[in-house]
C-alpha cells in the first residue's frame, strides 16, 4: 500500500520533497532546498512538516540544489537512514552541499550585520560545513538499473532521467501480502536530448506517476544552431579584439558550452581564441562529467573513442584565484570568459560585467532561464543603466541569448515521454511547476488518458493510490 504527501515543489518549483509511505516504510523522494523570495523561505527551509527521525530513507533524483539542498538539515533533526542516488549525483552532492553551506554563512552574516545595527538577535545559518559532513556519510550510492532491496517488500531502482549528470528517475515497487505490486515512478527533473547526457528512460508498468510540470505550458523555440551561433561571435569578438562574457550555471550548462566550443576548437572552425572557464563551482563540477563517463550518450561516448575529452582543448584556461580572475581586466580581447553565477547575481562574473558591459565592441552571451529581479534578467529585457556593485552602469555590450540549452523537456517532450510509460497507469500527480504548469499539466494527463491526475497543494496526503 502506498500513501504520498506533498510537502515541496507542490505548485512551485522549488524545494523538492514528497514523503512516500511504501507498506509502512517513511520514504522521502528529494529533499530541496526552497529558493526564492528570502525570509518565507528562509522560516520554510528550518522546519520540517514530519517527524524526521521517522524516516527510513531518503531517494534522491538529481543533485541541484533544490533537490538536494535540505539534505545537511536531516543530520540535525535525528536522521539515521540512507540516502540513495546515483555514484555522480553523490560526488556532485558533495561540492554543491558544501558551496550551499558556505553561502548560507556569507547570507546570514550579511542579514546579521543589518539585524545587529537594529538591535534584533542574530539569525543561525541554516547549517554548517560540520552538517554536510555528517549528511554525506548517509550517502548510499546506487548503479543506475540496479534493484535495490529497502525491506518491507519495497525496492528502488533509478533510470536515467537525461537532465543533468547522475539525474535519475526514481522507481519503487511495493509488494503486497497477496504478492502484487505496485510501481511509483518519480520523474525528479526530465531532461530533453542532448549530445552528453544519456535520454530519459522509458520505464513501463508505472502504477502511480509523481511528474514535473516546469514546461508543462509551452515547448521550447525551435532548437537553434548553437554551434553555429557561438562560432559566429567568437569570430566577431576575434575581428573587433573584444571579450565574449558568458554567465555561466555551473552544472550543466557549462559543460554543454564547453562541449560545443571543444568541437568548434578540433574542428578549426573558429580562429584560436583563449577561453577562459572563471568559477571553482563549474570547474569542479566540469572534473565530475569528466568521471562519470557511464552517463554519457552515444555522441559523448564517440569522442572518448578517439582519444577525445570532449570538456579540455586547446585555449581553454581553467582559472582558479580570485587575483588571476581579476587579472583578466586588464588583458586585451579577444577572449571568452564563462563565469558563474548564471543570472548574474553574485559571483566573480559581476567584476567581468563590470568591467565590459560598457564597451560596445564587448558581447554578453545569456544562456539560461533568468528570474525576475535579477541583474541577468535586467540585462536580457536591455535594461540601462543597470545596478552592479551598488553603482549604475550604461549598459553598451551587445546582449545575446542561447534559449536552446535547456536541461528541461518541454511540453511535447514531456508527453512524448508521458506517452510511452503511460501504459497501465492509474493515476498521476502533477509537481515542480508554478500553479499555471501544474494545472496545464494535469489537463494534459487527462488528455493523454490518465485516469486520475491532480496538481496537489503543499501538505495534501493521498491514501492508498
Ligand atoms: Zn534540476
Amino acid at each position: 500500500m502506498i500513501n504520498i504527501e506533498f510537502h515541496g515543489a507542490a505548485r512551485t518549483t522549488t524545494g523538492s520533497m514528497h514523503l512516500v509511505e511504501a507498506n509502512g516504510l517513511r520514504i522521502l523522494l528529494d529533499c530541496g532546498m526552497e529558493q526564492g523570495h528570502r525570509k518565507e523561505a528562509f522560516e520554510n527551509n528550518r522546519r520540517f512538516p514530519f517527524d524526521v527521525a521517522g524516516i527510513d530513507a531518503v531517494i534522491l533524483s538529481h543533485a541541484h540544489i533544490d533537490h538536494s539542498g535540505r539534505l545537511p538539515l536531516l543530520a540535525r533533526h535525528d536522521f539515521r537512514g540512507r540516502i540513495y542516488c546515483t555514484p555522480a549525483t553523490a560526488d556532485l552532492c558533495e561540492v554543491l552541499l558544501r558551496d550551499s553551506a558556505r553561502i548560507q554563512e556569507h547570507d546570514v552574516a550579511y542579514v546579521n550585520k543589518r539585524r545587529q545595527a537594529e538591535g534584533k538577535n542574530p539569525f543561525e545559518p541554516l547549517y554548517l560545513p560540520a552538517d554536510v559532513d555528517s549528511i554525506l556519510k548517509r550517502f548510499a550510492p546506487v548503479p543506475l538499473d540496479e534493484r535495490i532491496d529497502l525491506g518491507s517488500g519495497v525496492a528502488v531502482t533509478l533510470h536515467n532521467a537525461g537532465h543533468i549528470l547522475g539525474s535519475a528517475l526514481v522507481q519503487l515497487d511495493a509488494q503486497s501480502r497477496d504478492g502484487r505490486t505496485r510501481r511509483l515512478l518519480f520523474t525528479g527533473d526530465l531532461g530533453q536530448p542532448q549530445p552528453i547526457l544519456q535520454p530519459a528512460a522509458v520505464v513501463e508498468g508505472a502504477d502511480v506517476l509523481l511528474i514535473e510540470s516546469t514546461y508543462a505550458d509551452r515547448d521550447h523555440p525551435p532548437a537553434a544552431d548553437v554551434q553555429g551561433r557561438l562560432k559566429g561571435f567568437i569570430e566577431d569578438i576575434h575581428q573587433q579584439r573584444a571579450k565574449l562574457i558568458v554567465p555561466a550555471f555551473a552544472v550543466g550548462r557549462t559543460q554543454q558550452l564547453l562541449y560545443y566550443l571543444n568541437d568548434l576548437v578540433e574542428q578549426k572552425r573558429i580562429p584560436p581564441t583563449p577561453i577562459y572557464l572563471d568559477s571553482p563551482l563549474a570547474s569542479a563540477a566540469t572534473a565530475l562529467y569528466e568521471k562519470h563517463r557511464e552517463c554519457y550518450a552515444e555522441d559523448a561516448v564517440a569522442h572518448l573513442r578517439r582519444g577525445d575529452n570532449p570538456f579540455r582543448f586547446a585555449g581553454l584556461n581553467v582559472v582558479e584565484t580570485a587575483e588571476q580572475s581579476k587579472a583578466l581586466n586588464n588583458k586585451p580581447g579577444p577572449m571568452v570568459i564563462i563565469s558563474a553565477s548564471g543570472m548574474c547575481e553574485a559571483g566573480r562574473v559581476l567584476h567581468h560585467l563590470k568591467n565590459n558591459i560598457g564597451d560596445p565592441r564587448n558581447i554578453i552571451l545569456i544562456t539560461g532561464f533568468q528570474a525576475e529581479n535579477t541583474l541577468g534578467r535586467r540585462l536580457v529585457d536591455h535594461a540601462s543603466p543597470v545596478r552592479i556593485f551598488g553603482q549604475e552602469t550604461e549598459v553598451r555590450a551587445r546582449i545575446h541569448t542561447i534559449n536552446a540549452l535547456s536541461a528541461h523537456a518541454d511540453r511535447s517532450g514531456l508527453m512524448r515521454w508521458f506517452d510511452a510509460v503511460k501504459g497501465n497507469l492509474s493515476r498521476a500527480f502533477a509537481v515542480h511547476g508554478e500553479g499555471a504548469q501544474v494545472d496545464a499539466m494535469a489537463g494534459l494527463l487527462r488528455a493523454h488518458g490518465a485516469p486520475r491526475a491532480d496538481a496537489p497543494a503543499p501538505g495534501t496526503r493521498f491514501e492508498d493510490v
